[in-house]
C-alpha cells in the first residue's frame, strides 16, 4: 500500500491538468452519511425509502414530508471539509488541478476553497422559488419552519437533482470538456455504478487514470493505479 501511495504522489507531481471525479465516499469522511447505502437507519425513521422521498413526484405531492427528511438528513452546513477536500483545493490553487467533478451536493469542496466545481447532482447551497425564481441560500432553507417559502408566496426548491429529474446539460458538457483535456483523472469514493455520471470516464484520453475506492469498481480494468484505501490516508500524503 505504501508503494501505491508513493506512486500516486509521483503521478500527481508530474501531472499539471488533473481532474478529480468524486462520489459519496469523499464526504463520508467528513461524517456525511451516504443516503444510498441501505443501513436501515433511514427506513426506521421514515415511512418511505430515501429514493422515494428524494424524487420529483414526492417533492410535488408530499412537500412537507420531503422537507422534514431534507432538513434532517441533507443539512451539510454543520459539516466541515476533510483532508481530501483541502488538498484538492490546494492543488487547484497551485494550478495543477483544473476541475473537481462531484456527485455530492453538500458544497464542501467550495467550503475548502475549490473554485471550479461541477456538481452533477446539484447543490444544497442554491435554492430557487418555483414561482419567481428568486435565489435563496442554504441557511434560509435549513432554518425555515415547515416548507420554505419565497416572499412572493411560492415554494422554494433546492437546486438538487432529484430522482426522476435529468442532469443539467451545461454541467455535463463542462465535465466532459474537463475530462477530455485532463492529463490525469482521479476517480474516488464512488463505485461508478450511477449513470450517466459513470460513463464520463470514457472521455478520458490522458496519461494516468487512478481509482481510489474501498471496493472494486466495474472500471478497474481501465485504471493505471487502483488504491483500495481510505481517501484521507491517500490525500494526506501529497
Ligand atoms: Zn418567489
Amino acid at each position: 500500500m505504501e508503494d501505491k501511495i508513493e506512486l500516486f504522489k509521483q503521478l500527481v507531481n508530474e501531472s499539471n491538468k488533473i481532474v478529480f471525479f468524486g462520489g459519496a465516499g469523499v464526504s463520508t469522511e467528513s461524517g456525511i452519511p451516504d443516503f444510498r447505502s441501505k443501513d436501515g437507519l433511514y427506513n426506521q425513521q421514515y415511512k418511505y425509502p430515501p429514493e422515494e422521498i428524494l424524487s420529483h413526484t414526492f417533492f410535488l405531492n408530499n412537500t412537507d414530508e420531503f422537507y422534514k427528511f431534507y432538513k434532517d438528513k441533507m443539512n451539510s452546513l454543520k459539516y466541515e471539509p476533510n483532508i481530501t477536500h483541502i488538498k484538492l483545493a490546494e492543488l487547484e490553487n497551485k494550478g495543477k488541478l483544473k476541475a473537481v467533478i462531484t456527485q455530492n451536493i453538500d458544497g464542501l469542496h467550495q467550503k475548502a476553497g475549490s473554485k471550479i466545481v461541477y456538481e452533477l447532482h446539484g447543490s444544497v447551497l442554491r435554492n430557487y422559488c418555483m414561482k419567481c425564481n428568486n435565489f435563496y441560500d442554504a441557511e434560509y432553507v435549513f432554518n425555515s419552519e415547515g416548507i420554505p417559502k419565497c416572499e412572493c408566496g411560492g415554494i422554494i426548491k433546492p437546486d438538487v437533482v432529484l430522482y426522476e429529474e435529468g442532469l443539467d446539460n451545461n454541467t455535463i458538457a463542462s465535465s466532459i470538456f474537463a475530462i477530455q483535456n485532463a492529463d490525469m483523472l482521479i476517480i474516488a469514493g464512488t463505485s461508478l455504478t450511477v449513470q450517466p455520471a459513470a460513463s464520463l470516464i470514457h472521455y478520458f484520453r490522458g496519461n494516468h487514470l487512478v481509482l481510489i475506492n474501498r471496493d472494486s469498481t466495474p472500471y478497474d480494468y481501465k485504471a493505471d493505479l487502483i488504491i483500495n484505501e481510505s481517501l484521507g490516508k491517500v490525500f494526506e500524503s501529497i
